[in-house]
């Protein structure tokens, strides 16, 4: 069985295979439109051609020849002149070479009136053979005899051979009807098999021309679409092999494009030191949270934390140490949260927390844990052990905070009333405590 891989159908096998399709239709109907032609229709002709020419015409012609050897005769019956003999014998010739030529090509009842109108010649020809023999001998009782015997054959031969003739002309009438019906019908099944080939010949370019031509269609598309900045967007194309394969690669392409934006868009987010979330990502989150708040009444904290004294740390260990920390409240931070809450580097010793679905308890009780974490962690920096305390502020955001600047504000004023309270404390916003 032909087993044919859709997949990797390639240009030039689907170019060579709409060639085949265009292509062998044609030469098929040519093909057995001639054979047809040639077989029924050309056959026939030549047949009724040939007996015309082969039978009819002989047949006429030996009629005509007995017609005429009666007059060379009957010139020698009265004048014994020998030249008469001699013409009166080359044209009963004639007519006795011309019966093994048409003998064979007859049949049935054909064949057997045939018989019969050469044994009334043989029979005919024997009379003249008397007719001659008696004027030689002067015998005029014979010679008046057999001319008599001799007209009455001769009557009987013709009358068989336009009896013949009238039989061979109605079988040639009949077979020429039969031949001209094989060609009208030949010409119709030409005509249907022209339409055919026409309509395989315009499937055939139809379905590869437009399988390419969708196939390049959808590459174009998608190039467009990937320019436009879809990364989503896969381009699927079967065949032909070739723009499979640049369609795969464009989609590879689009693929690694779009890993390394993520990847720069993530970059963007984060905070290089701590690897938390940066003031840009705060920003977008606080926004968000606002939107929930106001359409879908989803209530969350935000806290604010910044390091105690956290110059004096850098003071005294140096820079790198103090990175060190500031690595180390990241880290202690990411523990002391929930899941669902997030934690960001919002300044250089600062950092934002967002508690979703919380009320003011709850997140003082969570701004207390953390406040305790940090306070009773060990750290290491610069090959010291140290302590440090951080102070924080929280804001509850409620359906009357308007913006994310607002409630930041409401954060950093608790914050300030942290340090001013003497720090490692929590302090939560209350409307008035500005004053
Ligand atoms: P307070 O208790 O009032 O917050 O005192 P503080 O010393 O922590 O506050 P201040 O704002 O005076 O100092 C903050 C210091 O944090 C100053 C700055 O050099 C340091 N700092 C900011 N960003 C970084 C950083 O990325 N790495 C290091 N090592 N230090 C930083
Ligand atoms: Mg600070
Ligand atoms: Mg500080």
């Amino acid at each position: 069985m032909l087993d044919i891989k859709w997949s990797s159908f390639s240009l030039r096998q689907s170019l060579v295979l709409s060639m085949v399709l265009t292509l062998l239709p044609l030469l098929v109907s040519a093909g057995l439109g001639y054979f047809i032609l040639h077989k029924t229709v050309v056959g026939d002709y030549q047949d009724v051609a040939h007996r015309q020419h082969d039978l009819l015409l002989p047949i006429r012609r030996m009629q005509l020849l007995m017609l005429r050897m009666e007059i060379p005769l009957e010139e020698y019956l009265i004048s014994g002149s020998e030249a008469k003999l001699r013409d009166f014998h080359g044209l009963r010739q004639e007519v006795e070479s011309s019966w093994p030529r048409i003998m064979p090509l007859l049949d049935g009842e054909l064949a057997a009136l045939t018989e019969r109108s050469r044994s009334d010649w043989s029979s005919m020809d024997g009379v003249a053979a008397d007719l001659v023999a008696a004027k030689e001998s002067g015998n005029r009782e014979a010679l008046l005899q057999s001319q008599g015997r001799f007209d009455s054959l001769q009557a009987s031969v013709h009358d068989k051979l336009e009896a013949l003739s009238v039989l061979i002309e109605q079988d040639i009438e009949r077979d020429y009807r039969d031949a001209s019906l094989g060609l009208e019908r030949s010409e119709w099944v030409a005509g249907i098999a022209a339409g055919i080939s026409l309509l395989l010949m315009v499937g055939g370019i139809t379905i590869f021309y437009g399988t390419i031509l969708n196939s390049v269609n959808r590459l174009i598309e998608g190039a467009g679409r990937f320019s436009e900045g879809d990364r989503d967007h896969k381009i699927e194309i079967a065949i032909p092999r070739e723009l499979h394969q640049v369609a795969e690669e464009l989609n590879r392409m689009i693929g690694i494009i779009r890993k390394s934006e993520d990847r720069l868009v993530e970059m963007a987010r984060h905070d290089k030191l701590t690897g938390l979330l940066n003031r840009a990502a705060w920003d977008e989150v606080l926004a968000e949270a606002l939107q929930r708040l106001h359409r879908l009444h989803e209530s969350f904290a935000l806290v604010t934390a910044d390091i105690d004294h956290f110059k004096k740390i850098n003071d005294a260990y140096g820079h790198d140490a103090g990175d060190e920390v500031l690595r180390s409240v990241a880290g202690v931070m990411t523990e002391s949260v929930r899941l669902i809450d997030k934690v960001f580097r919002t300044g250089g010793e600062e950092f934002s927390i967002l508690l979703p679905a919380t009320d003011a308890i709850s997140a003082r009780v969570a701004a207390e844990r953390i406040r305790r974490a940090v306070e009773n962690r060990v750290l290491h920096a610069g090959g010291n052990t140290l302590r440090i305390t951080i102070s924080l502020g929280i804001a509850v955001a409620t359906r009357n905070t308007d913006t994310a600047k607002a409630l930041s504000k409401q954060a950093d004023i608790a914050l300030y009333k942290a340090k001013t309270a003497g720090r490692n404390t929590v302090v939560i916003y209350e409307r008035g405590i500005e004053s």
